[in-house]
């Protein structure tokens, strides 16, 4: 029997991982996310902070040492997404079949004209259109900044000057940030947060495991997509964490002895949450995601060169969950390794429609897992908040079945 977002009983919300009524932690964690809004960071800003749109969820420590509030870009395209994209078609020429993502960008930053938020940085080894689309935005009179492209696609292409190149270009972000070179100690600080954020992370996911139900798909994503801005208040990240953690513990004593689907899901959120929803409701979980990285940094070297060698490791292992280059050309790798580790019998990989870069990598990813036997289905979608479409939720829920 398929379970609905709706269903009334305790029992059922825990069947679908909605169990909103009977969890601390769930509270504290949608309280969070409902508080990293556009409007706080605004007011925050309004008083003297500093935020900056973007940031690549990797140079998150060196955002905190130069105390500016990362805002994640998403929330571009929170609101009345559809407006700024249209807008971006018919105002800024960008053809149609472009990714939605990029006309929303633009569309959205040409609305918000009364933002305080001027500043956007972004990295060089993202996709071309973004690169094209910030020269607009810099026309609408943003100050960009774009942290020069470096990549390594191999251990030894990792070589000593590259290092350097990219802790050199991590030092000009922060420069243009405060104006004066990052306060290396701080970013040591940071270095050691993001960490111990990484480890709770680490820790939710692996009790998930047990009984993945007990944590549903749309709060796990939220933690996440935490790692890459901490929710612009580390600290209480951290707190609920450490509730989660406890409710975990406590919830999956005794592991399920239900049945269902686990599956990877690679490459963004899949669309909105009610498709994250839909996989939930068709007796399948997520139990591996490859959209942020929760490795560790090292602490035994300088710190800048720290965060150039986890960006490079992290695109070398393909989890990053970008949308372009090396981490998502190497994904395919890190999916198959998850697959391995955790018994999931299929992977769902997403892309944005229109998006160049992510075709490519889903066809190079269904030729890599029919290889491997190992059943794949690619689930495009916009970046538009709207319900799945019913052709989406049918495949989804045929996909399941196929491997039930
Ligand atoms: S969806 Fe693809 S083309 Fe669009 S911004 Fe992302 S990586 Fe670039």
């Amino acid at each position: 029997m398929l379970m609905t977002a709706n269903s009334s009983s305790p029992a059922d919300r825990r069947a679908v991982g909605e169990q909103r009524d009977v969890s601390e932690a769930r509270v504290a964690l949608e309280a969070l996310v409902v508080s990293y809004s556009l409007e706080r960071i605004e007011r925050q800003v309004a008083e003297g902070a500093s935020a900056v749109w973007g940031g690549n969820s990797w140079d998150t420590p060196l955002l905190y040492a130069c105390d500016t509030i990362p805002v994640g870009i998403e929330g571009l395209w929170r609101e009345d997404s559809r407006t700024a994209e249209s807008l971006g078609e018919n105002m800024f020429q960008i053809p149609p079949e472009y990714c939605s993502m990029v006309k929303t960008i633009i569309g959205r930053m040409h609305l918000n004209k009364e933002s305080q938020i001027r500043r956007v940085l972004y990295f060089g080894a993202t996709c071309e259109p973004i690169n094209n689309v910030m020269e607009l935005v810099k026309m609408e009179g943003y100050d960009t900044f774009c942290i020069e492209n470096v990549t390594a696609f191999t251990a030894e292409e990792k070589r000593p000057e590259v290092v350097r190149f990219l802790a050199s270009e991590l030092q000009r972000a922060a420069i243009w940030l405060t104006g004066s070179p990052v306060d290396e100690d701080r970013l040591r600080e940071e270095i050691r947060r993001k960490n111990e954020i990484s480890r709770k992370v680490r820790q939710v996911l692996d009790l998930r495991l047990r009984d993945p139900f007990v944590l549903g798909s749309v709060p796990t994503l939220h933690v996440l997509l935490g790692t890459s801005h901490l929710y612009g208040d580390p600290a209480e990240f951290g707190r609920v964490l450490d509730l989660l953690i406890a409710e975990l513990e406590e919830a999956t004593r005794v592991p399920t002895t239900r049945t269902y689907i686990p599956l990877v899901l690679a490459g963004g959120g899949a669309g909105s949450a009610d498709t994250l929803r839909v996989i939930d409701e068709s007796n399948a979980a997520i139990v591996g995601w490859v959209i942020a990285g929760t490795e560790l940094y090292s602490e035994d070297m300088p710190p800048l060169e720290a965060v150039a060698h986890y960006v490079l490791d992290a695109q070398a292992r393909g989890e990053l969950g970008e949308g372009a280059g090396t981490s998502a050309t190497y994904r395919r790798f890190h999916v198959e390794r998850i697959c391995r580790a955790t018994g999931a019998k299929g992977v769902i990989a997403s892309a944005i429609t229109g998006c160049p870069y992510g075709s490519v990598v889903q066809q190079t990813e269904r030729d890599y897992f029919k290889g491997l036997g190992i059943p794949i289905i690619s689930l495009e979608n916009t970046i538009h908040k709207e319900r799945p479409t019913e052709e989406q939720i049918m495949r989804v829920r045929t996909f399941v079945e196929m491997l039930s």
